[in-house]
């Protein structure tokens, strides 16, 4: 076996990893990227921009059957789900291949790590992890860490903080003001146990959230080390 060596190793190539490699190959450094299965990360994968293109195929059904409104006649419309598919894998295909053009004009060398740790008698999970998640109806609910239900099962004492969407501002612009953000503190602390978010932008939580007090919206079962606020949660607390 052949012994390669490099500057830089990168492992995985999304947005994370990417934009390093290709700065460290275009800076002169010998650089390898090591992805075990999205060329370009989750993002123009699996995340970001199929989810968003998807949605977007309903936008468009949504507005075309509230055409009247605008003063704009159509005719029937039916959604062809295989067509909205086919038009979200096209795209992830054409991301793939400009990533792949990308390393190729950077100079990054891809390692594709196509083996399966599990499946070779591994035992990966995601369990111990904290994964935010959010469900696409309109409009939206985002939530990461515990809810309230989770922590009463637990017997973690907790605290709910309140807050109506219409005290961001942004959401004044779109003229989507309703909804609210909640987020579950611990009793005793200031630790955020959990948070969950139902707006028409809730799919992007995170801005609203963090732009909130308390700032340090991911605590749950591990400390959040560097982000603990001794303040009291100014929301109004049910
Ligand atoms: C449904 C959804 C919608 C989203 N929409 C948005 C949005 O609109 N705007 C936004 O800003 N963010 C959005 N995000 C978040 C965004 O996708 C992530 O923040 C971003 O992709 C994180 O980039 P990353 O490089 O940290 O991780 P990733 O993009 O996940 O990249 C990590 C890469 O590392 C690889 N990898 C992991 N472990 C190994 C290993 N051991 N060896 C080799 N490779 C490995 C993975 O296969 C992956 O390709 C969304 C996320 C989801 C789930």
């Amino acid at each position: 076996m052949s012994t390669q060596q490099y500057d830089v190793l990168v492992l995985g190539s999304g947005a994370g990893g990417k934009f390093m490699a290709w700065h460290m190959a275009n800076e002169g450094h010998r650089t390898a990227v090591v992805e075990r299965r999205w060329i370009g990360g989750s993002c123009p994968n699996v995340s970001c921009l199929p989810s968003k293109n998807e949605i977007w195929s309903a936008k468009v059904v949504h507005l075309a059957r509230r055409a009247k409104a605008f003063g704009i006649t159509t005719g029937p419309t039916a959604i062809d789900m295989a067509g909205v598919r086919q038009r979200k894998r096209q795209m992830v295909d054409d991301l793939v291949a400009l990533h792949e053009d990308l390393y190729r004009t950077n100079g990054a060398e891809l390692i594709i790590r196509i083996i399966q740790d599990n499946l070779a008698g591994g035992s990966r999970s995601t369990r111990a992890r904290l994964v935010p998640y959010c469900v696409f109806t309109d409009p939206p609910l985002a939530r990461v860490g515990l809810s309230e239900q989770e922590a009463r099962e637990r017997g973690i004492a907790a605290r709910v903080a309140r807050r109506p969407m219409n005290a961001v501002l942004s959401t004044r612009t779109l003229g989507e003001t309703a909804g609210f953000m909640k987020v579950l503190v611990e009793a005793t602390g200031d630790r955020i146990l959990g948070s969950w978010a139902s707006r028409c932008s809730a799919r992007k939580p995170g801005r609203s959230w963090r732009r909130s007090r308390p700032r340090c919206w991911v605590g749950s079962r591990t400390p959040c080390s560097g982000t603990r606020s001794s303040r009291t949660p100014r929301w109004r607390r049910d």
